[in-house]
C-alpha cells in the first residue's frame, strides 16, 4: 500500500547517541484487546485501516510501519530515591513522531515489545492485566481533563509471560507528547556528557517551549526550561491532588518534561480520605503516598535542575543560586493551583489573586478535607455529593458521614454562606460542581474485576463496561449507580497494587 500508516515525521532518533536503533521482537499470535478509535482520528490516522489486520500486524510488533525509526531512549533516574545510572527503555521503543490534526508532535511508542539493550534481567515484555490496567486509567485521566500519556491500543501477543506466575503477554501503543523525562537529562549529567545534555535541552525546548527559542542568552533559555517545567508540574500535581489519584511511583524516570502524567504502575484512586493512603505494594515507606506527591515533585524538579546546572551558568554557584529561585517557587505554584481547583470542587467563585479570600477558601477546603479524613469519607463522593445538599437533598451527602455528622453540619452552614454570597442561584453553582467533581472515578475493586475477567476468563465485557463509564465521568446515570460506589471493606481492606514489571 503507498500511503503510510502513520506519517512518520522523526526527530528524536535523529539526535546523536539519545537512543539505540532496536526492533520489536515478533510475538506468535497478536489478538486485539482493544483499538483507541477516537484518539486514531484525532491523531488524524486512517483509523479504519489500524483497526484491520494490517494494523494489527504493526501494533503488535510483527511489521514495522513505513517511516518508522523505532529506537530504545537512554535515561537514568532516582527510584526510590536512590540513583540509577542506566535505566532506559527496558520494555519500550519509540516507533516515530508524527504531527497530529492539530499539528503537536506527538510520540509513537510501544510498551512490551522485546527486550532492548536496556532490558538489563528483564524479558522486555508486559502482561494483559497492567497494560489493560495503563488503558484504562490513562483514559480516565484524560476524560477528567488531566494531561497523560494516551492509549492508541492494546493487543494480546498470544504469548505467556513469566511473573510470579504464567501469565498471558501484550503490547500497549502509548501516545506522548514525548517521552523526554527528568531521568533523561539526569543520564547524560552523570556521564558529564555537556554536548548531549544540551542536545536533548534544545530537543525538549523545540518541542515543548518554543516560546523559549527567543530567549537569546542561551543559560536564560535554559533556565526558563526548568521553570516552564516546573510549572506544568505544579498543575499536574495539584491536578492529580484534585481526583485522589496517587501515582504510586514518582521515580524521576517517571515524570515528564511535557507534564503529562506517564508510567501507569501501581497507580490507584483514594477512596475514604487519608493523605497517608499508600497502594503500592514496593513502597513499604510511604515515599510515594497521596499527601507527599506536591514534595516529590518539588523533590524530582531538584533533581532535574542538578542536571541542568552547567548548561544554566558556566559558574556553578552562579547556576545554583538561579535554579533555586525557580524550585522555591514551586510551593507557591502548587498551592495557587491546588486553590483554584479546590475552589471550583466547592464551587466557588476564584477572587483573583490567592489574597485574604484565598486564605478563607483554602481554610474551608482543609477544613472540609481535615473532617473528611476523620470520619474516613469517600473523597470522590464526599466532594461530589455536596452539590446534592445546594439542589435540596443533603441526605445523599450525610448518608456518607454516618452517624456523626454535628461537624459536617457547621462546615455546611460555613460552606454555603461563601458559595452563595456571590448571588449566583444555588442550581447553577450545583451544575458548576457537577462538571468539576466527577461522579465516576475507576474504582479499585472494579478496575481489578475486570483485569481479572480479562487476564483469567479472556472476558473482555467488564472492561469495556468500566472503560465506558470512567471516561464518561460527571454524567450520572442510574443503570450506573454502582460504579459510583466504593469498594465494600472486604474489597478495600489492604488493597494493593504492583508495577507488573
Ligand atoms: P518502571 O518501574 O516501569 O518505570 O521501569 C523502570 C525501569 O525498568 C525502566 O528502565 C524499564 O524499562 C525497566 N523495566 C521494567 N520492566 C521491564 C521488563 N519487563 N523488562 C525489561 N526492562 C523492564
Ligand atoms: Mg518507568
Amino acid at each position: 500500500m503507498s500511503t503510510p500508516l502513520f506519517p512518520f515525521d522523526n526527530r528524536y532518533a535523529q539526535l546523536d547517541g539519545l537512543s539505540v536503533p532496536w526492533q520489536p521482537a515478533t510475538v506468535p499470535a497478536p489478538r486485539w484487546l482493544r483499538f483507541n478509535h477516537a484518539l486514531a482520528e484525532e491523531l488524524g490516522l486512517d483509523a479504519a485501516r489500524l483497526a484491520s489486520d494490517e494494523g494489527l500486524a504493526v501494533l503488535a510488533g510483527n511489521r514495522v510501519p513505513e517511516g518508522a525509526q523505532p529506537v530504545a531512549q537512554a535515561y537514568a533516574g532516582h527510584q526510590f530515591g536512590g540513583f540509577s545510572p542506566q535505566l532506559g527503555d527496558g520494555r519500550a521503543l519509540l516507533l516515530g513522531e508524527i504531527l497530529d490534526l492539530q499539528g503537536q508532535r506527538r510520540d509513537i511508542a510501544f510498551k512490551g515489545s522485546g527486550r532492548t539493550p536496556f532490558s538489563r534481567g528483564g524479558d522486555g515484555k508486559a502482561a494483559v492485566g497492567p497494560v489493560l490496567r495503563e488503558y484504562l486509567i490513562s483514559e480516565a485521566m484524560q476524560a477528567l481533563g488531566i494531561p497523560t500519556t494516551r492509549t492508541l491500543a492494546a493487543i494480546a501477543t498470544g504469548e505467556t509471560i513469566s511473573r510470579e506466575r504464567a501469565l498471558p503477554g501484550a503490547i500497549l501503543t502509548r501516545v506522548a507528547a514525548s517521552h523526554i523525562r527528568v531521568g533523561s537529562f539526569q543520564f547524560f549529567a552523570a556521564r558529564r556528557d555537556t554536548e548531549r545534555l544540551r542536545v536533548l535541552a534544545d530537543h525538549a525546548i523545540e518541542r515543548h517551549d518554543r516560546d523559549l527559542l527567543g530567549i537569546t542568552e542561551r543559560g536564560d533559555r535554559y533556565l526558563a526550561l526548568l521553570d516552564a517545567v516546573a510549572a506544568r508540574q505544579a498543575k499536574l500535581i495539584a491536578l492529580w491532588m484534585s481526583v485522589g489519584f496517587i501515582h504510586g511511583v514518582m521515580n524521576t524516570d517517571n515524570m515528564t518534561i511535557s507534564g503529562e502524567t506517564i508510567d501507569y504502575g501501581p497507580c490507584a484512586f483514594l477512596e475514604a480520605y487519608d493523605p497517608e493512603t499508600v497502594f503500592s505494594s514496593i513502597d513499604s515507606q510511604g515515599r510515594y503516598a497521596f499527601g507527599n506527591q506536591p514534595g516529590i515533585a518539588q523533590w524530582n524538579l531538584a533533581r532535574l535542575a542538578e542536571a541542568l546546572l552547567p548548561l544554566i551558568d558556566e559558574d556553578s554557584e552562579r547556576a545554583v543560586v538561579k535554579a533555586t529561585e525557580v524550585l522555591e517557587r514551586f510551593p507557591d505554584r502548587f498551592s495557587q493551583h491546588w486553590l483554584n481547583l479546590h475552589r471550583a470542587k466547592l464551587g466557588l467563585r476564584a477572587g483573583g489573586a490567592d489574597g485574604a479570600d484565598g486564605e478563607a477558601d483554602r481554610a474551608l477546603a482543609n477544613d472540609l478535607l481535615r473532617l473528611m479524613h476523620e470520619h474516613r469519607v469517600d473523597f470522590t463522593l464526599g466532594f461530589r455529593r455536596l452539590s446534592a445538599v445546594l439542589r435540596g437533598r443533603p441526605d445523599e451527602l450525610r448518608a456518607l458521614w454516618g452517624d456523626d455528622t454535628a461537624a459536617l453540619g457547621d462546615w455546611l452552614v460555613r460552606w454555603q454562606a461563601r458559595a452563595q454570597a456571590s448571588g449566583e442561584p444555588a442550581a447553577e453553582i450545583a451544575d458548576h460542581m457537577d462538571a468539576t467533581n466527577p461522579v465516576y472515578i475507576p474504582r479499585n475493586h472494579l478496575v481489578e474485576n475486570a483485569l481479572d475477567a480479562a487476564v483469567e476468563a479472556g472476558d473482555l465485557k467488564p472492561f469495556e463496561r468500566l472503560l465506558a463509564i470512567v471516561t464518561d465521568p460527571y454524567t450520572e446515570r442510574s443503570a450506573d449507580a454502582l460504579a459510583a460506589l466504593p469498594g465494600t471493606p472486604e474489597q478495600t481492606r489492604g488493597y494493593r497494587t504492583f508495577c507488573g514489571t
